[in-house]
C-alpha cells in the first residue's frame, strides 16, 4: 500500500548510516510501522533532520567525514533540533563509544548485527517517550482556560524575537490589553460567565492574528498581550483597532460596566525601530503606562507610544 506522506502521521525516523546493507536491514525493520528518511553521511544527516524534523534519529557513529559523535555534538547545539532523541548504532560490546554516546546526550544505543526485536523495542520506547514530551512541552505553554498561549510561551516568544528584530534591523511592537471592567462582570454574572466570556474573547483576539512571529498570549487574569516582531506604530495600531472591533462583533452583554452595554476592552501599544538602544523590559513597561492612560481617560479605547 502507498502512502500520501503528507496525511501521513506515523512517527518519522531518520536513518543515518553510510553502509548500503544496514540501510537496507532498518528499513525492512520499521517501514511497516513508521515513515523513515535516509542519509548516508553526517552532512547529509544534518540537512536531513533540520528540514524533515524526525521524531527520532538512528545515527551510526563509525563514518568517513563527520562521524556521528561529530553530528550528535551539532544536532544537539542547535535549538530547531535539539529535542530529537538520537539513539547511536555501535559495534557490539563497545563500551567506550556507548559511554561516550550518551555524554553526548543519545537517549540510547543498538549494537550491530541487529536483534530485530531489539531494535524494534527499543526504537517504541524512545518513540512514545518523544511523543509524551511533546505533549508536556505543549501543555506547559498554552493556557488552560483559554488555549491561546500562556505567560512562559509569551516571555520565551518576547526574547527571541526580540533577538531576531535587532540581528535584522527590524521595528518591533508590543500591545498590552485588559478587559474593562471585568471584575463587575464576574459579580453579577457569576465567574462560570465570566471564564466563558474570557474564553470567548481570547479566540477572538487571537483570529486577528495572522503574521507568522506574532504572538497574542493571556498574559495573567483579563489581561492578553501581543508581541509583532516587523511591526512599526503604524501598523500596530491598525491591529489594536482590529482587536477593538473583534470584541465589538462578539456583542457580549455587561449592563454593569461604565462604560458600554457591552464588554469592552482598554489597550496599549508601545513601538520601537531602535531595538539596539532601548530593551524589551522598557517596551513592556512602556506598553503598560500606555493601557494605564486607556483606562484612566474612560476605557475602551487605546493609547500608543513610540520609543
Ligand atoms: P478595569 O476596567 O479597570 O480593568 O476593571 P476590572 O474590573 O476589569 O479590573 P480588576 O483588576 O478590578 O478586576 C479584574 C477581574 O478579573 C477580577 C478577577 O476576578 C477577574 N478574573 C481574572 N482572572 C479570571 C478568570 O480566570 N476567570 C474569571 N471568571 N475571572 C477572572
Ligand atoms: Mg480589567
Ligand atoms: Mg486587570
Amino acid at each position: 500500500m502507498t502512502t500520501n506522506a503528507q496525511n501521513d502521521e506515523r512517527p518519522c525516523i531518520l536513518i543515518v548510516d553510510d553502509e548500503r546493507i544496514n540501510i537496507t536491514i532498518l528499513n525492512a525493520l520499521l517501514k511497516n510501522d513508521y515513515r523513515l528518511m535516509v542519509a548516508t553521511s553526517g552532512e547529509q544527516a544534518l540537512k536531513a533532520a533540520h528540514t524533515g524534523q524526525p521524531d527520532l534519529i538512528l545515527l551510526d557513529i563509525l563514518m568517513p567525514g563527520m562521524d556521528g559523535h561529530q553530528v550528535c555534538r551539532k544536532l544537539r547545539s542547535d535549538p530547531i533540533t535539539h529535542n530529537i532523541p538520537i539513539i547511536f548504532i555501535t559495534a557490539m560490546g563497545d563500551a567506550e563509544n556507548e559511554t561516550m554516546g550518551f555524554a553526548l546526550g543519545a537517549v540510547d544505543y543498538i549494537s550491530k548485527p541487529f536483534n530485530n526485536a531489539v531494535v524494534k523495542a527499543r526504537v517504541g520506547v524512545h518513540l512514545r517517550l518523544k511523543r509524551q514530551n511533546d505533549l508536556l512541552e505543549n501543555l506547559a505553554s498554552v493556557d488552560a482556560l483559554t488555549g491561546v498561549p500562556n505567560r512562559r510561551a509569551f516571555d520565551q516568544a518576547r526574547i527571541e524575537e526580540w533577538r531576531r528584530c535587532q540581528r535584522e534591523g527590524m521595528p518591533i511592537s508590543l500591545i498590552m490589553l485588559d478587559i474593562d471592567q471585568f471584575k463587575q462582570y464576574n459579580d453579577n454574572y457569576g465567574h462560570g460567565a465570566g471564564d466563558e466570556c474570557l474564553s470567548r474573547i481570547a479566540k477572538a483576539l487571537q483570529g486577528c492574528i495572522h503574521r507568522p512571529g506574532d504572538i497574542l498570549a493571556r498574559y495573567g487574569g483579563e489581561e492578553f498581550s501581543a508581541i509583532l516582531p516587523g511591526t512599526h506604530k503604524e501598523g500596530a495600531l491598525q491591529l489594536a483597532e482590529r482587536l477593538h472591533e473583534a470584541v465589538s462583533e462578539l456583542a457580549i452583554p455587561h449592563e454593569h460596566s461604565l462604560v458600554s452595554s457591552q464588554v469592552t476592552i482598554s489597550v496599549g501599544v508601545a513601538s520601537t525601530d531602535r531595538t539596539g538602544e532601548v530593551t524589551s523590559q522598557q517596551l513592556t513597561e512602556a506598553a503598560d503606562r500606555m493601557l494605564y492612560q486607556s483606562k484612566e481617560s474612560g476605557r475602551n479605547t487605546t493609547h500608543i507610544i513610540e520609543l
